[in-house]
């Protein structure tokens, strides 16, 4: 395949093949978790794995690319939520499920092939801890608790490396220490793949063998993606949050209940950051889909911001980068409709595909577009157009912003000196330019639009 992507694990470019006899490329992406909308750090890296999602396709073709993206609807923010607000857990995951969706059909995300539950999989969940503790890889604590054994398993730490890390006095491999569980572990680092019951949990537990109880969280992915794709999957991915100890542990379950290598590729992709802090809930620093269309953008336009950063860079988040993302949006629409349907044999796009394919290079395809979109001298047609568009997933029909905090006037006259830019009428531009400066307003030129400021006092 042409698609060469970072893999986290041997730490090198590696080219992204299918490895079953049957051509399926068996894709598991680590889903959210369903208490409150997913912020557009989430989407982040949700539109990141539809970029991937999409480029598998075009590549191997629709029928051989099966993606699973899973749903956290039971672990302690869950129950916390349901509990704090007097509902049932499945009332609230189902209310955040939904909106989950609406905002991922919004962004034009691809639904996955499956997406599975972990309260909908408790018996495959207690399959493999049954099968841990039968393999001696895991045991069961004095209060019916279940805990894998870290030292059980040699390979631990190769994915993160965490074993050559200095480790703070304290702080064990699985991360920091957890007081309620600490007594209950034989060692520090052993992590919980069964939680026996406790009253805060209210109605929200199983049987099983162990007593009544819910499964820990790392071991939802590790017997959904076996359930779904079977022992050995083809890609892993997830925010870079993920790395440790979440993949770490999913390949500790899988690789020692399994007894085969548990994903052949690893890829993780950077935070949004918000004044060079992560966006998350616990910071309290986070815009969701449905703030940013208040303030007149267009989920599109979100979407294009978010891919205009390097998916293995953090991004910093500015309301700047929507404006201009609205602008980009505005050129390309309009220059597809210059474009004609069919005819021109020369794929012009093809430096776009070649950045996409270079790990993920998304801001290197926009800037690839861009030159293409300016050099009008350039043939192209619609046809091989929408297919970029259909890579990075741009649907240049979607609604527009609907309002916006720069007056129409001086947009206007920032579209004129844009059009005379592009048109090389230097001279009409700086005097638009001049008009712009005149009325309070500066405009920064990019290479794949621009974006307008206050200007400073
Ligand atoms: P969660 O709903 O917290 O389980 O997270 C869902 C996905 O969003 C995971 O892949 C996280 O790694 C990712 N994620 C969380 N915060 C951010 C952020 N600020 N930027 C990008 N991805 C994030
Ligand atoms: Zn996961």
């Amino acid at each position: 395949m042409a698609l060469r992507l970072f893999d986290s694990l041997s730490r090198e470019l590696r080219e992204l093949k299918p490895s079953h006899p049957d051509g399926i490329f068996r894709f598991y992406n680590c889903g959210p978790t369903v208490y409150a909308p997913a912020h557009i750090g989430n989407f982040r890296t949700f539109i990141i794995n539809d970029v991937i999602r999409r480029l598998l396709e075009l590549e191997l073709g629709p029928a051989h690319v099966r993606h699973v993206r899973n749903l956290t609807d039971v672990d302690d923010k869950t129950i916390k939520r349901a509990q704090e607000e007097g509902r049932s857990l499945a009332e609230v995951t189902r209310q955040w499920t939904d909106k989950f969706h609406a905002d991922c059909a919004a962004l034009n995300c691809l639904p996955p092939h499956v997406e599975p539950a972990a309260t909908a999989h408790i018996r495959e969940q207690i399959d493999m801890i049954a099968c841990l503790v039968e393999k001696g890889n895991a045991y069961r604590a004095a209060d019916g608790s279940v805990y894998f054994k870290v030292s059980s398993f040699d390979d631990y730490g190769r994915l993160s490396r965490v074993k050559e890390r200095q480790l703070d006095p304290g702080t064990s491999l699985a991360g920091k220490p957890q007081a309620a569980d600490a007594d209950e572990k034989e060692d520090a680092s052993d992590f919980a793949l069964w939680k026996a019951h406790k009253p805060d949990d209210g109605e929200n537990a199983w049987a099983s063998p162990w007593g009544r109880g819910r499964p820990g969280w790392h071991i939802e992915c590790s017997a959904m993606s076996k359930k779904h794709l079977g022992d050995t999957i083809d890609l892993h991915t997830g925010g870079e949050d993920l790395l440790f100890p979440h993949h770490e542990n999913e390949i500790a379950q899988s690789e020692c209940c399994n007894g085969v290598p548990f994903a052949r590729h690893w890829y993780h992709s950077k935070h949004l950051l918000v004044n060079g802090a992560k966006m998350s809930k616990s910071l309290g620093n986070l815009y969701t889909l449905d703030d940013l269309v208040a303030k007149g953008f267009s989920p599109m336009a979100i979407r294009y911001a978010l891919l205009m950063g390097h998916p293995r860079k953090q991004l910093n988040f500015t309301l700047d980068s929507l404006h201009a993302a609205e602008r980009a949006l505005a050129t390309l629409r309009a220059y597809r409709a210059t474009l004609p349907a069919t005819g021109i044999t020369e794929n012009v796009f093809a430096p776009v595909q070649a950045a996409l394919d270079d790990d993920l290079n998304t801001p290197a395809a926009l800037g690839a577009l861009f030159t293409i979109v300016n050099r009008r001298e350039l043939q192209a047609d619609a046809g091989s157009f929408d297919r970029v568009m259909t890579a990075l997933g741009l649907k240049l029909d979607a609604p527009v912003a609907t309002k916006s905090e720069i007056p129409t006037a001086i947009l206007a006259l920032a579209e004129k000196r844009w059009a005379a830019k592009l048109a090389k009428d230097y001279a009409t531009a700086d005097a638009l330019r001049k008009e712009l400066t005149a009325a309070g307003w500066s405009m920064l030129d990019r290479k794949d639009g621009y974006s307008l400021e206050p200007s400073k006092q």
